[in-house]
């Protein structure tokens, strides 16, 4: 028998017609009774009509060793994010020139100096992360995994990817890929990112307290987040689902800096929400994100995480020499992660960043240039590049950006579902994720775990966006 659905037999199955309608069937009733679930945009927050989470119909194709690649690299970039979060000086060079021209990050930047200034209260740090990927063919035949980026703030779908797997067997038994169906492999990110949390509010040490999901207006994606929430109560920990202007109404310090909302003490700020700047829709919002930072609660991620994670930080990470000041004498660690950086570049004011310039001017089709900003949609492709970087190019408003090796992942085809959606088969990209998470008390690492995957694929259509934003869709890795 052979290791992977013989490509023949994909493509085979891709192609019938009768069988691949009976299959998007079995798909929207199993995707349901595994509870992989979501809100309607329509009734963003309203459970009473819930629709399957987008996903494609087949698992898609990934060689193991990739796959176990990222996975081992994890705890690695859990360390290094947690030494960034803890070099202000670093953050501070990082980030200098940033800060001059992108306003978002100057006010992030602005709360991490106050922070700092007060000295930070609480020694209970607590990480959840997710490093995401996409993988290369290269000439001599070798897979290439390459990193897109870190997300250090509110990574989503740990949740509904641990409902995934089960979605994609059923599929593949009742498409008669019963040894297929046995190759996909478990996904406990959910139960991974909820043991954490619990373990920094047994930490943080009241039985009283609660752990607070800063949470958006808008929560088609509420789902997700109830998984983990489930989880906390298997500990017996409640949890309670807070927006910046609740926070900022109902919010308070008491004279040892435990935050109180609602009259009830928080061990645990888990934000869900507050990575862009339309987040905060007022100056309460920045408040209460002041006053939370300030507090003794447990911040997941506390601000000088939240800065660890931008893409200036990313790209000053790949210069020669600085992954070597937070591993020293760690070669082997240094070469297992750099071997995961794609080629990034710096678009400061001075000549290497006038090389980026021309490079990218003339090429446009090999780069993504990157703003300071998360949530999908906000990167620059192709000809766009030139006519953004045109304008720019010769004043310090450059420096909000930096530009990136576009990643060339080989499409393979597949069916991807979405409500209301019609049935096409389309030419896919896919990326992986894996989720980190970490607890740490003082100089003392308690937990440093990769918990989980999520991979996400879009059509090829699309350079960008997300599961939310409705370009990308859930999907399994079939292991080969
Ligand atoms: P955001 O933080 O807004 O999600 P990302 O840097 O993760 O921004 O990029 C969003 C999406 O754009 C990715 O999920 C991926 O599909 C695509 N993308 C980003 N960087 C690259 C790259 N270097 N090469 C190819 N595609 C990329
Ligand atoms: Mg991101």
């Amino acid at each position: 028998m052979s290791i992977r659905m013989a490509d023949g037999t994909r493509n085979e199955l891709l192609m019938n017609t009768k069988l691949i309608n009976e299959l998007v069937e079995v798909a929207k009733y199993s995707a349901p009774i595994h509870g992989f679930l979501v809100r309607l945009k329509e009734s963003p927050n309203s459970s009473e009509v819930v629709t399957y989470a987008p996903i494609t119909l087949l698992s898609t194709p990934m060689p193991k060793a990739v796959f176990l690649q990222a996975m081992e690299v994890q705890p690695h970039y859990n360390t290094l994010v947690d030494k960034i979060s803890q070099q202000p000086d670093f953050l501070q060079e990082a980030l200098a020139n940033t800060i001059t021209v992108d306003a978002f990050t100057a006010r992030l930047f602005k709360i991490h100096q106050h922070v700092l200034k007060e000295g930070r209260l609480q020694s209970i740090v607590l990480g959840l992360n997710r490093s995401d990927y996409m993988w290369e063919q290269e000439e001599n035949g070798h897979t290439s995994l390459k990193q897109i980026e870190i997300n250090t703030f509110a990574a989503a779908a740990g949740g509904v990817a641990s409902r995934m797997p089960d979605v994609h067997r059923h599929i593949l038994k009742v498409a008669g890929q019963l040894e297929e169906s046995q190759r996909i492999i478990d996904n406990n990110a959910a139960v991974g990112l909820a043991k954490a949390v619990a373990k920094a509010w047994e930490l943080y040490g009241s039985k009283r307290a609660v752990v607070m999901f800063l949470v958006e207006e808008n929560q088609i994606n509420i789902l997700d987040q109830r998984i983990i929430e489930n989880e906390l109560w298997k500990w017996n920990i409640a949890s309670i689902r807070k927006r910046f202007e609740d926070v900022f109404e109902s919010g308070k310090l008491d004279e040892d800096k435990r935050l109180f909302v609602d009259c009830r003490e928080v061990a645990v700020v888990y934000f869900r929400n507050g990575y862009m700047p339309q987040n905060y829709k007022s100056e309460k919002a920045w408040e209460a994100r002041l006053m939370m930072e300030c507090s003794l609660a447990v911040k997941c991620p506390d601000i000088s995480t939240h800065l660890a994670g931008t893409k200036k930080v990313q790209q000053v990470l790949s210069k020669p020499g600085v992954l070597e000041r937070f591993f020293p004498n760690q070669p082997q660690i240094v070469e297992q992660v750099r071997a995961t950086f794609a080629g990034l570049y710096t678009l400061d004011m001075g000549a290497e960043g006038d090389k980026t310039v021309a490079m990218a001017l003339a090429t446009p089709d090999r780069f993504v240039l990157k703003p300071q900003r998360e949530g999908g949609g906000n990167n620059i492709y192709g000809q766009d590049i030139r006519e953004v970087l045109g304008k720019v190019k010769n004043s310090p408003e450059r420096m909000a950006y930096i530009l990136m090796d576009k990643i060339q992942p080989v499409p393979t085809q597949n069916y991807l579902l979405r409500r209301g959606k019609p049935l096409k088969l389309s030419h896919c990209l896919s990326e992986l994720g894996f989720f980190g998470a970490y607890v740490r008390r003082g100089k003392d690492m308690v937990m440093n775990d990769c918990v989980g995957y999520l991979m996400k694929t879009k059509s090829s259509e699309h350079s960008d966006g997300g599961i939310i934003a409705g370009v990308a869709v859930l999907d399994n890795p079939l292991l080969f």
